[in-house]
């Protein structure tokens, strides 16, 4: 489960951000999940909880943001949402597209005290 070290990653993010803004505890982590970043947000939670314990963000609320997956399609000359890579150009049917959202896995926000 990949999700586990994702989550390993989000608090280095939160300690890295506790070092510069000066914050000792953290009460809700709003976390950026694109359409195509390949991530189970079930999953996600799951290591959430269990990676937080006995850090500065032990018991805190993850809210999730679904972000959809966007592409640029060559043929049709603009922007469609795809629900995942590789898949074809709703519009047209071509596969030449470039991924240019929705692959983003990110921490927002964070509320602190
Ligand atoms: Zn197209």
């Amino acid at each position: 489960m990949h999700e586990m070290s994702l989550c390993e990653g989000v608090l280095q993010v939160i300690g890295d951000q506790a070092k510069a803004q000066d914050f000792h505890r953290v009460k809700t982590v709003w976390l950026e999940i694109g359409e195509l970043a390949g991530v189970d947000p079930e999953a996600m939670r799951f290591g959430f909880d269990v990676v937080m314990q006995g850090s500065l963000a032990d018991g805190a609320a993850l809210e999730i943001i679904h972000l959809p997956g966007r592409a640029w399609c060559l043929p049709c000359g603009k922007e469609v949402h795809v629900r995942q890579r590789f898949e074809p150009c709703p519009l047209c049917g071509g596969y030449q597209l470039q991924v240019t959202g929705g692959d983003e896995l990110r921490v927002k926000e964070l509320e602190v005290e």
